[in-house]
């Protein structure tokens, strides 16, 4: 029998075991438990909208309307009027004919994947790609080929290299959800004419955050045509749950007709389905939002770099404070928890050994004054455990 004490001691040896903590969001930026009231800077909310009152509302309308369950999956007891009004905003929005509703965008990436991909196929996948597309990756038993990160020339070295009877997919995260970098969407789609390879966007990240409206890394790039799907997820900056496939209408058929994580499970809740269209709504209707947005991003990044942080230098509000070791990541957070300041720290596995950091994320509905104070205690914390230049 596995040995369950041992394993659990080893996390604890290495630092990495986890547990979850209880908090209540008292509104999009401020977090409580029993002890006190925290500023938050570790949620993905990046536009606050789960705390707006139309987002809210549209959520209790929809329960009223509808029930709280949608009692099976969509092709069995059908779809919800939102649900396909939902779908046919969200492929309006990022510039394709159809999109396709799946539970999380985990799911999202997991069904599209195993269900478009298969055994004489090959997969090119960014190093840092999102566990749920490493893991739709494995589940579609086709190769998969690592390239470095963002690294366009051994992407191109590996395409040559590597034979394939079947298909070709490039897939990579829009914005790296860790490290908050873009990945070169021109390069790729070049890149996939070359060698008839289809391309996959995971823009979890992305929507809310990037181009004109916050529709995304293609049309950021002014690429939309050019990528064979487009997943994203309703669990981030449009302040629910749930992700998306969005592409041509045949595309959409087929996973309707094959994505498994699709088929066999239970539609979104009505109330999701309401909040997530008057989350886009609100997105839509204030292209202000994510000018709001990247400015308290810009603003905490620029005093974090000029207290001498460690910062990576991302162009959006991902903002990772690099420790290297897991140690100083967990001190970093916990003394910052006692200063009232929620920051995850990350570590191994999910950012490669040796490269722990402080993953703070800015969302529209922070207060300028707040962040000043946060960058001082960020900054204070770092000091008092040997990290930043004097
Ligand atoms: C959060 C995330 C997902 C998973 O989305 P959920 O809706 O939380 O399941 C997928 N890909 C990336 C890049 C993410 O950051």
């Amino acid at each position: 029998m596995k040995n369950f004490a041992a394993e659990i001691k080893a996390l604890h040896d290495r630092q990495i075991y986890r547990q979850i903590n209880t908090y209540q969001m008292i509104d999009a930026c401020h977090a409580c438990d029993e002890n006190k009231v925290y500023l938050m800077l570790a949620s993905n909310n990046y536009l606050g909208l789960t705390h707006h009152s139309k987002v809210k509302t549209a959520a209790i309308n929809a329960v009223t309307a509808y029930g709280t369950g949608s009692g099976g999956s969509r092709l069995t007891t059908g779809a919800n009027k939102l649900q396909k009004e939902l779908e046919t905003k969200l492929a309006k929005f990022k510039g394709t004919e159809a999109s396709l509703l799946f539970n999380t965008g985990y799911m999202a990436n997991v069904g599209i994947i195993s269900a478009v991909m298969g055994l004489n196929d090959v997969i090119f996948s960014d190093e840092l790609n999102h566990a749920s597309i490493v893991d739709g990756c494995r589940l579609s038993k086709s190769r998969v080929i690592i390239y470095r990160h963002n690294d366009m020339s051994h992407l191109a070295e590996l395409l040559a290299a590597v034979p394939c009877r079947g298909q070709r997919l490039i897939v990579t995260d829009g914005v790296f959800s860790m490290d908050g970098d873009i990945a070169p969407l021109p390069d790729i789609v070049q890149l996939a004419e070359q060698y008839e390879a289809m391309t996959m966007i995971d823009d979890a990240h992305a929507v809310g955050v990037l181009g004109p409206n916050g529709q995304g890394t293609a049309a950021y790039y002014g690429l939309e045509p050019k990528v064979t799907i487009q997943m994203g997820t309703l669990s981030k900056a449009l302040a629910c749950e749930g992700g998306y496939a969005a592409g041509s209408r045949q595309v959409i058929d087929y996973l309707i007709n094959k994505a498994r994580s699709f088929i066999f499970s239970t539609a979104l809740a009505p109330a999701t389905a309401g909040a997530g269209l008057a989350a886009l709504e609100e997105l839509q209707n204030h292209p202000n939002l994510v000018m709001q947005l990247n400015e308290n991003a810009k603003y905490l990044r620029n005093q974090l770099i000029a207290a001498g942080l460690p910062v990576i230098n991302s162009q959006t509000p991902i903002i990772p404070v690099l420790t290297g070791d897991e140690q100083t990541a967990l001190k970093m957070m916990h003394k910052l928890k006692g200063d009232g300041i929620i920051i995850s720290a990350i570590r191994p596995p999910t950012v490669p050994v040796g490269t722990s950091r402080l993953r703070i994320t800015v969302s529209a509905a922070h207060d300028v004054q707040e962040l000043a104070w946060a960058a001082r205690m960020i900054k204070q914390a770092a000091r008092s455990l040997g990290l930043g230049e004097e």
